[in-house]
């Protein structure tokens, strides 16, 4: 049948550059050969049957997409948008909500792991199911919604090795006023999450992520220095803060750097993640022995720091020793020091900078390094005065003040005898004993015996 189709259609074919000419003989001669042919005339009606369908089918497509464009509107957006984590995270929570309502039906779900390693090595894992690329129906505030989320596997993941993604909502047109709703909603879950909460970053790549779950901010109050340090500080830092447009005037970068330096455990760390707190500010954790970094990336990074963040670079005595990189395993990173000093001093960024450095030797420390303009501010942070002790024992123990004043005694002894303790080792024994212990353990340690 569609062989006689086309036979027939090859034959108008070739009659009509003669029809173009004369129209009037060749369609007499048409005619004259149609009308006497029945096989003719089915195929003539076939092709119309075919054409039509043809056209039907082409006319469907193009209404569906013309009824599309009117009826659906769609909003994309890709894995570098802060939108994308924000609506991931947002659907995750309904994922989770959803499952036992049973509107948001999915077999594609991908795993969303959160590892979180402490200082002492630790780690907590969470794992999080979320909707995995594919196609996912969701309703929201009454209105059903696609979500599309695709992964382009031809193009080259970014430098910090992420595949790049994007996810499409499609809605009827009338519920497009839903889209910056659920937008706001996303943003607000996200962003609910870290309020009162300290968000630790650190680098991935040439970029900054946010590490492990937000933290809860630690007071200032509860980190107990010596007197005054943490008033100078605080004072020094927020006077900093105030004082942009100062430095613009002058054309002086608008960075600052301080440098808190003392015996391991007498709170350098716990301070710096206190004051970030305080100030609603993020901590963005830099190792300069980290595999892979590298003077260009470490530049990188230097220049594009979060808003709101201080940079921590803790012990950095034992990044940079004799001028020469090297970890722990001895291993080497390609960070040198002259590119540290280049990303300290930022000649290319005017955008606020506040670095802290800790270190437990500052005597190893390169002058370069703690020269004014990369450090502008050098705090001792000691072993424990008797005063911190005194304040240190009373955050613990509700205590009349005596047996406050024994332990600041005991201190003192300690201090006159050329002994000391830290304050990681006072918190240790409080946090194990009742006071009257914890003041026995603490002369035990200073080797005084039961002489007081
Ligand atoms: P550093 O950075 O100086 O080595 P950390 O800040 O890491 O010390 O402190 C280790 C632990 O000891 C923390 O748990 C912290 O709570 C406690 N600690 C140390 N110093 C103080 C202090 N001055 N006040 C309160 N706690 C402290």
């Amino acid at each position: 049948m569609s062989t006689e189709t086309q036979n027939a259609a090859a034959t108008i074919a070739a009659a009509a550059p003669a029809a173009s000419g004369a129209s009037t003989p060749s369609t007499s001669f048409l005619s004259s050969v149609a009308g006497d042919n029945p096989y003719f005339t089915a195929g003539f009606g076939l092709m119309g049957v075919g054409v039509g369908l043809t056209l039907l089918r082409k006319g469907l497509v193009l209404g569906s997409t013309a009824l599309q464009r009117r009826m659906l509107v769609s909003l994309e957006f890709n894995v570098k948008d802060p939108s994308y984590l924000w609506f991931l995270h947002w659907l995750t929570h309904q994922t989770e909500a959803a499952q036992n309502r049973g509107w948001l039906r999915s077999h594609q779900l991908s795993v969303a792991t959160a590892i979180e390693r402490r200082k002492n090595g630790s780690q907590a894992v969470a794992f999080r199911l979320m909707a995995g690329p594919g196609v996912h129906w969701m309703k929201y505030r009454g209105a059903w919604m696609q979500v599309r989320r695709e992964r382009e596997t031809r193009a080259i993941p970014g430098a910090d090795g992420q595949p790049w993604e994007t996810v499409t909502l499609t809605t009827l047109s009338r519920d497009r006023r839903l889209f910056p709703e659920l937008l706001a909603e996303a943003r607000d879950l996200a962003l609910r999450g870290h309020e009162g909460k300290l968000v630790i970053h650190t680098a991935w790549g040439i970029e900054w992520r946010p590490f492990g779950k937000p933290r809860r901010k630690r007071p200032l109050a509860s980190v107990v220095l010596d007197e005054g340090v943490n008033e100078k500080i605080v004072k020094d830092v927020e006077a900093f803060l105030e004082r942009r447009e100062w430095y613009a005037e002058r054309g002086i970068p608008y960075r600052r750097g301080y440098l808190l330096h003392g015996p391991p455990g007498s709170g350098k760390s716990s301070f710096i993640q206190a004051l970030a707190g305080e100030l609603n500010y993020d901590i963005c954790l830099l190792n300069l022995s980290e595999r892979g970094l590298a003077d260009d990336k470490l530049n990188h990074l230097m220049s594009n720091i979060p808003e709101r963040s201080i940079v921590l670079i803790e012990d950095v005595d034992a990044a940079f020793n004799k001028r020469v990189q090297t970890s722990e395993d001895g291993y080497q990173s390609s960070v040198t020091f002259s590119g540290f000093l280049n990303a300290l001093d930022g000649v290319a960024s005017g955008e606020e900078r506040v670095i802290f450095m800790t270190t437990n030797h500052p005597e190893r420390l390169d002058p370069a390094l703690v020269r004014p303009g990369r450090v502008d501010l050098a705090v001792l942070v000691d072993d424990a005065a008797p005063a911190q002790a005194y304040k240190l024992f009373c955050k613990f123990y509700d205590d009349d003040g005596t047996l406050a004043a024994r332990i600041r005694d005991v201190v003192q002894e300690g201090v006159m005898r050329g002994r000391r303790i830290s304050m990681a080792a006072l918190q240790g024994f409080f946090i194990r004993n009742g006071p009257k212990e914890a003041i026995q353990a603490t002369m035990e340690y200073l080797g005084l015996g039961r002489s007081l």
